[in-house]
């Protein structure tokens, strides 16, 4: 298909979903942290319901079903990363209980007071964390858990250079305590809240990028928005080493009253 039609805009997003699909998280994030914010969640059998917003091609998706009972349903709102997903399901032999579907976490497909656990792993500030918090509550029983990582400040104060980064990007970035307060505003009690560790980022997110950026690099030889997006991507990085005791990704697990 030639691309001489799409919008530079269009062409990019197509550019940057590709580049994600190769990877097997498309955030910070690792198996080990999963189960620590699954090992707070004492509501589920079975029956249960858990949907995970914003899934990817589901690599924490397929630990938590791993770990989970219940039946699974993945929401994304891009096509492939779902395909990706659901042949993943299959691989692993859990395409009974776990489905990926299409759709975005601002419309969710689901009954009110249907969901036992709301699962977001580094996706949920696509909408914002409060407003997140707020809208999903109604799809969850009365008793039900939201558990999502977002990003987060570590302390009240923070050189310029990260602070400005963030405030381009995402200024919905907060204090941890800011953060809680939040979540108890939206009418959940919260039940754990930690640190995810380094190895999220370095080990289970940047170095598998490595190789891909390679490939795209080699692929698209010469391509100017390849290049400027491998050039954003080692900045973030770059960044990060630097400024990691100033900012991370914080799992919030909450309950519904
Ligand atoms: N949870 C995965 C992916 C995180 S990246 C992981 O931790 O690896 C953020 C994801 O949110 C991407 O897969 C992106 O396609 C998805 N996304 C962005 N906007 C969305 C929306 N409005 N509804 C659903 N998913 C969305």
């Amino acid at each position: 298909m030639s691309n001489e039609n799409k919008t530079i805009h269009e062409f990019d997003f197509q550019l940057i979903c590709e580049f994600f699909s190769n990877l097997e998280r498309q955030g910070p994030g690792s198996p080990e942290a999963t189960l620590q914010a699954l090992s707070f969640i004492d509501n589920l059998t079975d029956e249960a319901h858990i949907a995970d917003l914003g899934c990817g091609t589901g690599g924490q998706t397929m630990v938590l079903a791993q770990h989970a009972p219940g039946q699974v349903t993945g929401l994304d709102v891009f096509p492939d990363f779902i395909d990706i997903f659901n042949r993943n399901a299959t691989q692993l032999g859990l395409q009974n209980r776990v489905k990926g579907i299409v759709g975005s976490m601002d419309n969710l497909p689901f009954a009110e007071g249907s969901l036992d656990l709301i699962w977001s792993e580094g996706a949920i500030y696509n909408i914002g964390f409060e407003r997140g918090l707020n809208e999903w509550r109604k799809y969850l029983k009365t008793g039900g858990y939201v558990a999502v990582s977002e990003a987060s400040w570590f302390t009240d104060e923070r050189p310029a250079e990260i602070h400005d980064f963030w405030m381009t990007h995402y200024p919905e970035i907060d204090t941890i305590p800011n953060k809680v307060a939040q979540v108890q505003k939206a009418g959940y009690i919260p039940v754990a809240t930690f640190i995810m560790p380094e190895n999220c980022w370095t080990e289970h997110y940047f170095a598998s990028k490595v190789t891909t950026q390679e490939i795209f690099l080699n692929k698209y030889a010469g391509n100017k928005s390849v290049e400027e997006f491998i050039t954003l991507q080692s900045h973030e990085e770059e960044l990060y080493r630097k400024y990691k005791e100033f900012y991370g990704y914080v799992f919030f697990v909450a309950k519904k009253l």
